[in-house]
């Protein structure tokens, strides 16, 4: 059999998944290049990058900007993501007005083609029934602190609707190469648990 990749972190849940991993390769049920495939495609092609590459652009073309806000699912499918249907996507803006924070409150739908795989606390049920009952109290441990003339709108996903928050373009990122914006675009800051 061939040598396994190292696990750096021996949590419970790491130690448990090696051991399904291991089984059903054994049983023949799944290869490792397949994992390997897997991996690679969820660090390199699937992931918040893509959702970064969308909003960089609606911040320089207002044009596309207004498509992405009208039908998000119809601006987005130009670029042939991978990585996850999403039936209808719709994407909000963050403005000085209103702050857009995402959840799922009855599991993890969670825009995969855009943002990859969801962290951790995503899925936690204590996000999912905090951000709905005080969202301000769970922005401000995220690190987020908004004026009080901001309003907070929550927008809950299902299997159908999957949503994106378009982050304010923060004013020192004016006059930068539109080449180095993307990496400026947290996965946070697109599920509306950052500013940037
Ligand atoms: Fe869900």
């Amino acid at each position: 059999m061939a040598e396994h990749r190292p696990h750096p972190a021996s949590t419970p849940q790491s130690i448990r998944a090696e051991a399904i991993e291991i089984l059903l390769i054994e049983r023949g049920l799944l290869s490792e290049s397949v994992i390997d495939d897997v991996i690679v495609r969820f660090n390199e092609r699937v992931g918040p990058m893509n959702g970064a590459r969308v909003v960089v652009r609606a911040w320089t073309d207002p044009e596309f900007k207004t498509r992405l806000l009208a039908d998000g699912s119809a601006a987005v499918a130009e670029y042939d993501f991978e990585g996850g249907q999403v039936d209808k996507l719709v994407v909000v803006e963050n403005t000085e007005a209103v702050h857009n924070v995402v959840v799922c409150t009855l599991c993890s739908c969670y825009p995969w083609s855009l943002l990859g795989l969801p962290p951790r606390w995503y899925k936690d049920p204590a996000y999912r029934s905090r951000i709905v009952r005080e969202p301000r109290a769970v922005l401000e441990e995220f690190g987020v602190s908004l004026a009080e003339s901001t309003s907070v709108q929550v927008w809950d996903s299902s299997a159908e609707v999957r949503y994106l928050v378009l982050p304010q373009r923060p004013t020192s990122s004016i006059g930068l190469d539109e080449a180095d914006l993307p990496a400026l675009v947290t996965r946070d800051s697109m599920i509306g648990v950052a500013l940037l």
